[in-house]
């Protein structure tokens, strides 16, 4: 069986999912970027989330009119007509397309249709490798039809149900390897579909500059340009010894096997997990008020090590719950969502304790334990920076509150 390996790419997937609420913004300019502004709230108050889509295109703000630090997320095709793209800033962009509309990012909708969009692939097509928030890898090669038409037909059967549960279009390539499939997802973007065999090396891939293989980046390509290696053929030509020489043993035996469009890794699921959570079952059974110190102990040490496994594996979590085990094998359970996401000990501490308060503590105890859920990925949420600052105040009244513990048991 030939290994079949498709790329999916969301098509400008951060203002493609704005045009969902504001279907009056399809085919104009549009540019995201930038935090939220008190603008947006006064839209969302006046117009409520339902009316959204009958705000008059004159009420939304205007490039020209920003003014700011921040850069573009994601553009329009409408807008990239005008040379605004992605990482530009939004003053630089303003003087190429002032005309265009600026939206912030709305991290909690785009975390909510990239599960989406995800999990309607995974549904098809289970071994799906995560790329960010809109891309994934997906190996076809075993999946039944995933090898029709060297995968066309299968790639055209995950774009019509994204389509269906998302109201989004992406792009796809399949090739023999996710190096050449990342490659032909652009080739027909948007709402595209490429199929790159082995054969089509030397007139779909040669011609291609060097940057376009994924792992060059723009040092890399520099270097090759001042060696005269421009296209990706230019660098097939070049000995594997000569790309040695120049870039070192790893980087130029990898250059050379990319160039002739050799890849052999695979693809590997990672899957997201729903919830990180520790418990702990005592020894002896423990009461709340007669042990508290033991138990504050242990109750401290879980959300420690929560809070630990949060950051060690990059996440914030925004709801915090405990579970208990009464002596009888009863169990209870509470959680609590907070306003921002978070990795922090003290205030996963805090929270638990609030949650605590909330369960009859006058019998004894076989089993605490901690959870933390509603995940997000560290540095794609929202207001990351103000969550620090939060973290911080709340690690002064939680430190306080460890003085006051009784109040807990
Ligand atoms: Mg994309």
């Amino acid at each position: 069986m030939t290994r079949r390996i498709a790329h999916l790419d969301m098509d400008a997937f951060f203002a493609s999912v704005e045009l969902l609420r504001y279907p009056q913004l399809k085919g104009l300019p549009v540019v995201i970027g930038g935090g939220r502004r008190k603008i947006d709230e006064e839209l969302l108050a006046r117009h409520g989330e339902r009316a959204l889509r009958f705000i008059p295109v004159a009420e939304f703000p205007l490039l020209k009119d920003y003014v700011g630090r921040g850069v573009i997320t994601t553009a329009t095709y409408a807008a990239r007509h005008f040379g605004v793209g992605s990482a530009m800033g939004l003053m630089k962009a303003a003087k190429l397309c002032p005309q265009a509309i600026v939206l912030p990012v709305d991290f909690d909708e785009i975390r909510k249709f990239s599960r989406l969009f995800k999990s309607t692939i995974t549904e098809i097509s289970p071994l799906v490798q995560d790329r960010g928030v809109d891309e994934v890898y997906i190996d076809f090669t075993d999946v039944p039809g995933g090898q029709r038409e060297g995968g066309r037909v299968l790639a055209r059967l995950i774009q019509k149900s994204i389509f269906q549960a998302t109201g989004l279009t992406c792009s796809v390539g399949v090739a023999p390897n996710k190096l050449l499939a990342k490659m032909a997802s652009e080739f027909n973007k948007p709402n595209g579909i490429s199929v790159v065999h082995e054969a089509d090396l030397q007139t779909c891939i040669w011609p291609l500059a060097c940057r376009k293989i994924n792992g060059i980046g723009p040092k890399a390509g520099e270097k090759l340009a001042k060696l005269n290696i421009h296209t990706i053929g230019e660098l097939a030509a070049q000995d594997a010894s000569f790309l040695v020489a120049h870039f070192g043993k790893a980087t130029g035996t990898w250059m050379h096997e990319a160039a002739w469009g050799r890849d052999s890794s695979p693809v590997v699921t990672e899957s997201e997990p729903v919830s990180m959570s520790r418990e702990t079952t005592f020894e002896r059974d423990l009461h709340a008020v007669r042990d508290k110190a033991e138990l504050g102990a242990i109750f401290t040490r879980l959300c420690e090590q929560v809070a630990a496994d949060l950051q060690r594996k990059g996440y914030v979590a925004k709801t915090i719950g405990i579970k208990l085990r009464y002596d009888d094998f009863r169990s209870v359970t509470r959680d609590q969502t907070l306003e921002q996401f978070t990795a922090d000990a003290p205030t996963i501490r805090k929270i638990a304790g609030l949650c605590l308060k909330r369960v009859p503590l006058d019998q004894r105890l076989r089993l605490l334990g901690v959870r933390a859920a509603t995940l997000a990925k560290a540095g794609e949420t929202p207001f990351h920076e103000s969550n620090t600052h939060l973290a911080q105040s709340e690690r002064d009244s939680a430190a306080t509150e460890t003085i006051a513990k009784d109040q807990l048991f």
